[in-house]
């Protein structure tokens, strides 16, 4: 049995949550100051993440509409700042990271 059956990941350690804590802060900052790729890049990871079938302990697909054309990576990271990026998405809003060079997929797709 694995962490993904059994939770285990989800009831992490202070220092895992701590760890998970930094890791999704440093990636709203590198969205928020990297520079940006081009239209072809930009249109490609939307594509990979419209595709994504990656789903959350729940069973909701990663890829979400938040708000309009808004799309995030699980949920929205000001909702909930302690998680696992992997399993429960990075939380970052979509259309800003799909544009930022120093940006990426937490699962490795892009
Ligand atoms: S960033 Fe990665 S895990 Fe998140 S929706 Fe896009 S492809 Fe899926």
């Amino acid at each position: 049995m694995t962490d993904r059956d059994t939770g285990a990941a989800l009831k992490a350690s202070s220092p895992r949550k701590a760890w998970n804590l930094f890791y999704s802060a440093g990636s709203l900052i590198f969205n928020l100051f990297s520079p940006s790729v081009d239209e072809k890049l930009t249109r490609s990871r939307r594509e990979i993440c419209e595709g994504c079938a990656l789903t959350d302990p729940e069973d909701r697909r990663l890829y979400r509409k938040i708000k309009g054309e808004a799309y995030a990576c699980g949920v929205p990271f000001f909702k909930k700042m302690l998680r696992d990026p992997k399993r429960e998405g990075c939380g970052c809003y979509l259309n800003l990271k799909w544009k930022k060079r120093f940006t990426g997929c937490p699962n490795g797709l892009w």
